[in-house]
């Protein structure tokens, strides 16, 4: 019989019987899959940090008004604004994409400048 020595996912003990078998016992089962879902959760809750960082970002921005016409992006980024998180996309009636967070969103004017708006 061909055996080879197979090692827990969870403490890397030497495993004995089932072949099949991946983890010492339950605790170590589900140790390792809560280390799983725990950076999967992370994940998401850097995305969800950072969403909700732009959504403020463009709310304080938009405090007294429904629209900026122009803003410059690096003063985005300055306020620590990335640009690389949005919740959808849309796209106006001139057909230009308007990227928001949540109800508030930018439209890219061109490489340095973006509009700013809220969706009613
Ligand atoms: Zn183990």
């Amino acid at each position: 019989m061909l055996t080879t020595a197979k090692h827990c996912l969870n403490c890397h003990t030497q495993l004995h019987g089932r072949t099949d078998k991946k983890f010492c016992n339950d605790y170590c089962r589900n140790t390792h899959h809560n280390t799983l879902n725990s950076d999967g959760n992370s994940c998401m809750r850097n995305i969800n940090h950072c969403l909700r960082k732009n959504r403020r970002i463009l709310e304080n921005l938009l405090q007294n008004g429904r629209l900026i016409t122009r803003y410059s992006r690096e003063s985005l980024q300055n306020k620590g604004f990335s640009f690389r998180y949005f919740t959808h996309q849309q796209t106006n009636r001139k057909g230009n994409p308007v990227y928001f967070c949540y109800d508030y969103g930018y439209r890219l004017l061109d490489k340095d400048q973006v509009a700013i708006v809220r969706e009613y």
